[in-house]
C-alpha cells in the first residue's frame, strides 16, 4: 500500500496525513473546506519544525514529508488511485455512510477502506459498500503524531486479511495496534467516556468541586490530566454524543449521560474549542481557570 487518501482536514485528519507522509506514503487530503486543508498544511508544517527542535526529525525530512502531501476538495480526485482510504471526517453516521458508498465506487476494488471514528458502528458504515470484508476501524488517538496507540477495529464481516494487512501497516507507522470488536464505544471510549461522565455526575451531586475532581484524580491515579479537562479537551458535544451511542447500543441506564453535560452542550459551553466548558481558556494567555459556574 502506497497510495493513502486521508478524508477530514480537521484535528485527526491532519495528524493521519503527517504520519502517513512522514513514513514515506504518498497521502491525498481530502476536505470540502479549502480553508480546513491549508490550515492543516499549516498546522503539519509547524508540528514539524517542532520535531526538528527537538532534534527527531531533519530539514531534509521535513521537506520530503511534505512533498509527499497533496490536497483535494474533490473525494473522486483525491481517492481514485487509493490503496487505502482513512476516513476522519465530522463525526455524522449519516454523513460517514453517504462517503463510504461513494468511495465504493470511486476506489478500486483492492482498496482498504478505513474509519477513525470514535464511537459509530464499523458493521454499519461496512455495509453501505459492497465489500464490508475490506472496511475497518483505525482509530487514531489525540495529538496523533505524539499518541502511540491505534485502536483497531473489526466489524462483523472485516477478514483476517484486511485486519492483518492494517496491524502490519500500524506498525511501519511506528505506532502500536490493538485489535477489538465492534460493539458501542469499542474499548477506549466504553472505558474513557463513563469515568468522564462519572466525573461530571461527582460534580453535578456537589461531592466536590472541579478542580478537587480533577487533581484527586491527577494525583491519586497518576493519569496526566483530570477527567473534567480532559472533557474540555476532547470537546464536551463529542463526549455527550458518544454517552448517548455507549446508552443506545448497550441499553444499560448506567450508561446515561449526566444531565449537567447535557446542559452545557445545549447551552453551548463545549469545552476548550468554544474557550468555556469546566473551564474557561484564554486562547492569547494560554491559562485556563474553573468556569464561573462552578466557582465556590
Ligand atoms: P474536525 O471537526 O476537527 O474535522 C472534521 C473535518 O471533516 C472538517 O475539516 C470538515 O470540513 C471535514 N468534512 C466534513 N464533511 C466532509 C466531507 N463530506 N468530505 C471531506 N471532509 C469533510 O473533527 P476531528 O476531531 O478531526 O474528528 C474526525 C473524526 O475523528 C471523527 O470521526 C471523530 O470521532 C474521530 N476522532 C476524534 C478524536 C479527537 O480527539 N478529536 C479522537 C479520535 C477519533
Amino acid at each position: 500500500m502506497k497510495n493513502i487518501t486521508v478524508i477530514g482536514a480537521g484535528t485527526m485528519g491532519n495528524g493521519i496525513a503527517h504520519v502517513f507522509a512522514q513514513n514515506g506514503y504518498k497521502v491525498s487530503l481530502v476536505d470540502v473546506s479549502k480553508d480546513a486543508l491549508n490550515a492543516a498544511l499549516s498546522t503539519i508544517a509547524k508540528n514539524l519544525d517542532r520535531q526538528i527542535a527537538k532534534g527527531t526529525l531533519s530539514d531534509d525530512q521535513k521537506l520530503k514529508t511534505l512533498a509527499n502531501l497533496n490536497i483535494f476538495t474533490s473525494l473522486e480526485k483525491g481517492a481514485e488511485h487509493a490503496d487505502l482510504v482513512v476516513e476522519a471526517a465530522t463525526e455524522n453516521k449519516a454523513l460517514k455512510l453517504k462517503i463510504f458508498a461513494e468511495l465504493e465506487t470511486i476506489c478500486p476494488d483492492k482498496a482498504i477502506l478505513a474509519s477513525n471514528t470514535s464511537s459509530i458502528s464499523i458493521t454499519q458504515i461496512a455495509a453501505a459498500t459492497k465489500r464490508a470484508d475490506k472496511v475497518i476501524g483505525m482509530h487514531f488517538m489525540n495529538p496523533v503524531p505524539v499518541m502511540k496507540l491505534i485502536e483497531i477495529i473489526r466489524g462483523y464481516s472485516t477478514s483476517d486479511e484486511t485486519t492483518a494487512r492494517i496491524v502490519e501497516m500500524s506498525k511501519k507507522l511506528n505506532k502500536v495496534p490493538v485489535e477489538v470488536n465492534d460493539y458501542p464505544g469499542f474499548v477506549a471510549n466504553r472505558i474513557l467516556m463513563p469515568m468522564i461522565n462519572e466525573a461530571i455526575e461527582t460534580l453535578y451531586h456537589g461531592v466536590a468541586g472541579v478542580e478537587e475532581i480533577d487533581t484527586i484524580m491527577k494525583l491519586g491515579m497518576a493519569h496526566p490530566m483530570g477527567p473534567l479537562h480532559l472533557a474540555d479537551f476532547i470537546g464536551l458535544d463529542t463526549c455527550l454524543s458518544i454517552m448517548r451511542v455507549l446508552h443506545d447500543g448497550l441499553g444499560n441506564p448506567k450508561y446515561a449521560p449526566c444531565p449537567l453535560l447535557v446542559n452545557m452542550v445545549e447551552s453551548g459551553n463545549l469545552g476548550a474549542k468554544t474557550g468555556s466548558g469546566f473551564y474557561t481558556y484564554d486562547a492569547a494567555s494560554k491559562e485556563k481557570r474553573v468556569s464561573d459556574y462552578f466557582r465556590k
